[in-house]
């Protein structure tokens, strides 16, 4: 059965789609779904869009559709906790949307009628894209280049595992981060996607795992040279990961 990654921006998934030589495009929704193999797995790539509707509208397709047995959310993200700088990798643990608040009715950040804020990972993904992820960074130089390596100051990049939030912002002020990590003292890093998905795929009872480099630090240089940073640097992160994930895989 089919693996589904899904990134919210080409830029993100540039690299992986280049190594699906026999991909075929399905539209649906006007999204691009590219239907395929990657390491003889079977696999369906898409680009959700940005933003937490993008992200469970493509979700939900790719249940419904594709019937896929697991969705894993690569792409870019912004660091909060101390010491996940840019070019470090943050696998998720567990996901919440942080700009979800029905209180008093249910508790701040709870899905309501769910009973959950933060929905876990699955295990087994997250403990392999983690590995995954050691494996990659070990030689960013042989992954990225010298150059590369050198203009974004990647020389020993690292990998965390925690809490990742999201939501229908792109904090790029230090002044909004600042609350986020008074708020969230435990959450690793920000983004627009990850538990929208994470939450679909509870709803749905299919595994569900994150993995994001770090473009920026969600403060005022967020914006800074982030296409560069996410063609140059993220995306070929994401498809050495996704590609060293899929290989420990047992064959289809
Ligand atoms: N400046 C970019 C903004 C894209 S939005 C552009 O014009 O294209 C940012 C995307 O990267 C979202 O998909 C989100 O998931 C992720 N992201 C990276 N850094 C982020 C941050 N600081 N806050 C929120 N999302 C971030």
């Amino acid at each position: 059965m089919t693996i589904a990654v899904v990134a919210a921006m080409h830029e993100e998934l540039g690299a992986l789609l280049a190594q699906m030589p026999d991909e075929q495009r399905v539209q649906v929704a006007g999204r691009d779904f590219w239907v395929g193999h990657l390491h003889g797995q079977p696999v369906v790539a898409v680009l959700s869009r940005i933003g937490k509707v993008a992200a469970a509208l493509t979700a939900t397709v790719l249940l419904e559709r594709f019937k896929v047995r697991a969705i894993v959310f690569t792409g870019v993200a912004g660091g909060l906790a101390p010491g996940v700088r840019v070019g470090d990798v943050v696998v998720a643990t567990k996901l919440l949307q942080h700009d979800l608040d029905a209180s008093p009715i249910f508790p701040r950040y709870e899905v309501p009628l769910t009973g959950h804020a933060r929905f876990a990972v699955d295990t087994a993904i997250g403990d392999a894209l983690a590995a995954a992820a050691a494996e990659v960074l070990r030689d960013p130089v042989g992954l990225l280049g010298p150059q590369v390596v050198e203009d974004f100051g990647l020389a020993a990049p690292r990998v965390h595992r925690g809490l990742l939030v999201s939501g229908d912002r792109f904090v790029s002020t230090a002044a909004e981060s600042a609350v986020l990590r008074r708020d969230l003292p435990d959450a690793l890093a920000v983004e627009m996607e990850g538990a929208a998905v994470a939450q679909v795929c509870h709803d749905y009872g299919v595994p569900f795992a994150a993995v994001r480099t770090i473009s920026d630090r969600a403060d005022d240089e967020a914006h800074g040279d982030f296409t560069r940073f996410v063609s140059a640097v993220a995306s070929r992160y994401s498809l050495a990961l996704v590609d060293a994930w899929l290989a420990t895989l047992p064959a289809q």
